[in-house]
C-alpha cells in the first residue's frame, strides 16, 4: 500500500535539492556490481525532498527554534561533557533515562522508572533495536497502512518480513479486519502508530487493548505503540496501558514536541525485561556524551517547550477549520500536521502549492497531501496557496 512507499519515490528528480553531494559518473555501473542483499536491491532510501523554498511544511518539524536560554544551557552542559570526551560516555545513559522517566511520569498519567526507559539516536534507532531484538530473518512485523513508512523500511533492513495490514477508507483501523490480519499472519511485532503519520488520527485505547490481546493469542509477540506525536493530541497518552502488558512498548521522540529533530533522541517505555533484551543488540556507547548532555539540557526546559506545543495545537486546529471552510476534506488530526484532499492528482496539487513557495508532503496516499503546522505566518502562506489552488482546480 502507498503509505509504505519510501517518500523519495514521490520526490522531484527535476528540482534542485538543497543538499546532497555530487555523484560520480560511474555510480550506476558500480552499483550494479555491488553484492547488495537481495531484499535491498532496487529499493529507494527514505528521503523527503529537502528543497530550498520560503515555507517548508513537509517533515513535521517544530517551526520554533530552541529558546536562547536553552541554547545557552546546552552550550554549558556540552562544554562540561567535552572535558570528559577522552572517555566513553555512560553506556547505560542512566542520568538521561532518569530524567525521561520523570518527564513521562509527570505527563503520561503513569509512573515510569528509569529501568522502564531506554534511549537511542532517534526513535528510528529505538525501532531498529526492537526489530533486531524481536524481529529478524524468519520473523515478521505488521503495520496498518498508510502509516509511518520507516516501520516497513527498518523491518526490511533487519531482515524482518513486512506485512501491510488494512485501514478503512477513512483511515481508521477496523478492529475485526485487524484481528483477522493478526490471526492469519501471526506477526512477531505489531506496530500501532497513534496519532498516525501521515493521516493524523489517533487510536482509541480500546483498539490498542483488543489488538494487544489478539497479538498475544496468536503468539507471544511484541506490540510497539509509536507515540511520536502524542504531545499534540487532544487526548491522553496510552502509557497507562503498560500496566499488566509486558509485551507492550511505547516509543517516543524529542524530534517533534521538543523541537529537537536535529538532536536525534528517541526513547521507549516498557517492562524492564524489554529494556534488558534490547541491550543485546545496542552498539556499545551508542549515545554520545554530547547527545546525552544536550538532551538533559532540553529536559530542563520542558515547560517552555511544551508551551510551543500548545501554540502549535491551536494552529493545527486552525488549519483544519480553514481547510474545511475552503472546501477541502480533512482527516481529524491529533498530530502537528494535517492530511487534506481530495485531489484527483495529489502530485499535481503538490506541485501547484510548491509553485507558490510552500512545500508540503506527498506521502503517496492517493488523493491526499500532508501539511505540517508551522508558525502562524507560514500557515497563512500555506492557506493562501491552497485557496488559490482550489480556485485553479475548480476553474
Ligand atoms: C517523526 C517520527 C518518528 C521520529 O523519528 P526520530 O528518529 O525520533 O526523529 C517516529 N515515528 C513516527 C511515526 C514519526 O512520524
Amino acid at each position: 500500500m502507498s503509505g509504505d512507499t519510501p517518500e523519495s519515490t514521490t520526490g522531484t528528480p527535476d528540482l534542485p535539492e538543497a543538499s546532497g553531494p555530487a555523484r560520480a559518473k560511474d555510480t550506476p555501473a558500480v552499483r550494479d556490481t555491488l553484492p547488495v542483499r537481495a531484499e535491498l536491491r532496487g529499493k529507494s532510501p527514505y528521503g523527503a525532498p529537502q528543497l530550498d523554498v520560503p515555507v517548508r511544511l513537509n517533515t513535521n518539524e517544530n517551526p520554533y527554534p530552541l529558546p536562547e536560554a536553552l541554547v545557552e544551557r546546552i552550550a554549558e552542559r556540552v562544554r562540561e561533557a567535552a572535558r570528559g570526551l577522552n572517555r566513553y560516555p555512560d553506556r547505560d545513559a542512566v542520568a538521561l533515562r532518569t530524567e525521561l522517566a520523570k518527564y513521562l511520569t509527570r505527563t503520561g498519567g503513569h509512573p515510569v522508572a528509569p529501568e522502564n526507559v531506554w534511549a537511542a539516536n532517534g526513535s528510528n534507532e529505538v525501532i531498529q533495536q526492537l526489530l533486531q531484538t524481536f524481529g529478524g530473518p524468519g520473523r515478521s512485523a505488521i503495520g496498518f497502512e498508510p502509516s509511518y513508512s520507516m516501520h516497513a523500511l527498518i523491518a526490511r533492513g533487519t531482515g524482518t518480513d513486512w506485512i501491510s495490514g488494512p485501514r478503512e477508507p477513512d483511515f481508521t483501523i477496523d478492529l475485526a479486519a485487524a484481528r483477522r490480519a493478526i490471526a492469519e499472519h501471526r506477526p512477531d511485532v505489531v506496530f500501532l502508530t497513534t496519532p498516525n503519520n501521515p493521516t493524523g488520527n489517533a487510536l482509541p485505547a480500546s483498539t490498542v487493548r483488543a489488538l494487544y490481546d489478539a497479538a498475544q493469542a496468536a503468539k507471544p509477540s511484541m506490540v510497539v505503540l509509536d507515540e511520536a506525536y502524542v504531545e499534540f493530541s487532544h487526548g491522553d497518552s496510552l502509557l497507562p496501558l503498560l500496566d499488566g502488558r509486558p509485551h507492550l512498548v511505547v516509543s517516543r521522540t524529542m524530534s517533534k514536541a521538543f523541537g529537537a529533530a536535529g538532536l536525534r533522541l528517541g526513547y521507549l517505555a516498557a517492562h524492564p525485561a524489554v529494556v534488558d533484551a534490547v541491550q543485546l543488540v545496542r552498539l556499545p556507547y551508542h549515545l554520545s556524551a554530547v547527545t546525552q548532555a544536550t538532551a538533559l539540557a532540553a529536559l530542563e526546559h520542558t515547560g517552555t517547550l511544551l508551551g510551543y506545543v500548545e501554540q502549535l495545537k491551536a494552529e493545527r486546529d486552525r488549519l483544519v477549520a480553514e481547510l474545511r471552510a475552503t472546501g477541502y476534506e480533512v482527516t481529524a488530526s491529533d498530530a502537528n500536521f494535517v492530511q487534506f484532499g481530495r485531489f484527483e492528482d495529489a502530485h499535481d496539487a503538490w506541485r501547484r502549492i510548491l509553485d507558490r513557495g510552500v512545500l508540503v508532503r506527498d506521502n503517496g496516499v492517493p488523493g491526499w497531501l500532508r501539511v505540517t503546522a508551522g508558525t502562524p505566518e507560514e500557515n497563512d502562506a500555506f492557506l493562501d496557496a491552497v485557496r488559490e489552488v482550489k480556485k485553479e482546480l475548480s476553474a
